[in-house]
């Protein structure tokens, strides 16, 4: 099993709205976002061909450059324009797209979109611990070395699929560098809403969940949950069989986790 994360050379790139060569799609060394990781991002998918959820993306987007104080020179309308564009002519089955905006310039990366192997779904990830802090939590921002580091430490060696953030001052569990969290205790489901990125999934599995309980929760109690499942754009949900070693319930994907699987593939596929 391979947790890596593989850099796809053959990704259609577009910068302000022109398709360009992989060798020649350049920024200037210069711009804050170069310089200062001075931009945001989303990342967003496909399922039948459309985009998931598109609106809430590019809103988020524009909230993320909000929190930035970034005034980006391309309006939600002509980026949405430019994504729809960019899909349509791609020739992928399902589409992994990247979306990036500086003050000046919007960069859309159109690739195949390569779904998780099946082992993950039916057996559950493993997940580590990573201590720290999201320096902004509400916006997605590119220079988010910290996400990096802590999903590489996870992914080192194949051992994890990736690592929860563990506030170091308060013991709190927030999201995974790359997703949000779950979990159910003697069936009620949970999630934390504070110091958080609002995940497009964690929104649907709110919707999609009847009753969805907000709480902090602190790693050794995580540990002792009944199920714990994660939820990211590219993968939906995804079961989480152990963190740090110690198994989750016993091991295996449990009931609620499995059932809102179940609501969740209908609902993006059906769509
Ligand atoms: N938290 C963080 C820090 C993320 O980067 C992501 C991925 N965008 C998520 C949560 C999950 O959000 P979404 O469901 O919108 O992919």
């Amino acid at each position: 099993m391979s947790y890596g994360r593989i850099i796809n050379k053959n990704m259609i790139i577009s910068i302000n709205g022109k398709i360009i060569d992989q060798k020649k799609a350049c920024i200037p060394v210069l711009s804050k976002s170069f310089l200062f990781g001075f931009s945001v991002f989303e990342t967003m998918r496909t399922y039948n061909k459309r985009v998931f959820r598109v609106v809430d993306h590019i809103k988020r987007l524009y909230e993320s450059a909000n929190i930035l104080d970034m005034k980006p020179l391309w309006s939600p309308k002509k980026v949405c324009k430019v994504i729809e564009e960019l899909t349509e002519k791609s020739k992928y089955k399902e589409s992994r797209i990247r979306v990036i905006l500086t003050q000046k310039e919007l960069i859309i990366m159109v690739e195949d979109l390569k779904e998780k192997p099946a082992s993950f779904y039916g057996k559950g990830v493993k997940l580590a611990s990573y201590p720290g802090r999201r320096s902004i939590p509400y916006a997605k921002v590119l220079g988010d070395a910290f996400c990096y580091l802590a999903n590489q430490y996870a992914v080192m060696h194949n051992l994890f699929y990736d690592s929860i953030l563990v506030d170091p001052d308060t013991s709190y569990v927030r999201e995974c560098s790359y997703a949000n969290i779950f979990w159910v205790n003697n069936g009620k489901l949970y999630t934390t809403d504070k110091n958080i990125l609002y995940g497009i999934t964690r929104d649907t599995v709110l919707e999609l969940s009847k009753k969805c309980n907000f709480k902090d929760i602190k790693l050794k109690s995580l540990l002792k949950a009944d199920e714990v499942f994660i939820t990211q754009t590219t993968s939906g949900i995804l079961p989480v069989a152990s963190i740090d070693g110690n198994k989750i319930g016993d091991g295996q994907p449990g009931d609620m986790t499995k059932e809102l699987m179940k609501r969740l593939n209908k609902f993006v596929w059906d769509k």
